[in-house]
């Protein structure tokens, strides 16, 4: 493992991204020692506080300077945006929903990996999946309910349906 390369999981990521959100929004950092200081002293291991692992997570984070002071440098980058999608539930970063133009251009309301999985589980084609649930967002525009995005193959899979709620 090079020294210069950033090297951290996805569980560190998401803890010093958090940690930094809050610093850099209630205080004025002008200085990456600041920072690297303020953090260590919430407890975040010195491994991840090196220069390129930090600037690295600041960069994921589209942290950066801003008139010498670290802020968001894209305010509303779609980044900071959290969509729910109608499969999982789970709450996610609008770049984890696919943009789509055939309609009218909006994210799809489930998201990549979703559909990645049903790609892998009924081996239906990633683009048809994607024009399918487009045209689901099209076609029931009005009425597009959880209930149309549930795991339609597991009752048959395994007997049962994990995503409808009874
Ligand atoms: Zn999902």
């Amino acid at each position: 493992m090079g020294f210069n390369k950033p090297h951290y999981s996805k569980k560190d990521f998401k803890t010093v991204s958090g940690y930094i959100h809050r610093i850099i929004n209630r205080n004025n950092v002008t200085k990456l020692e600041d920072l690297q200081e303020k953090l260590k002293n919430v407890g975040v291991e010195s491994r991840l506080l090196h220069y390129h692992n930090l600037k690295h997570i600041m960069n994921e984070m589209k942290v950066g300077k801003i008139n010498g002071v670290y802020k968001y440098v894209d305010i509303i980058s779609e980044s900071k945006v959290m969509l729910e999608c109608y499969r999982c539930e789970k709450l996610k970063t609008s770049k984890e929903f696919l943009t789509v133009h055939k309609y009218k251009t909006s994210k799809l309301k489930i998201c990549i990996e979703c559909i990645r999985e049903e790609n892998k589980i009924t081996g239906e084609n990633v683009q048809e999946l994607i024009g399918i649930y487009e045209y689901l967002q099209h076609r029931y525009a009005k009425s597009l309910d959880k209930s149309m995005y549930s795991k339609f193959w597991e009752p048959v899979i395994y007997g049962k349906s994990s995503s409808v709620k009874v």
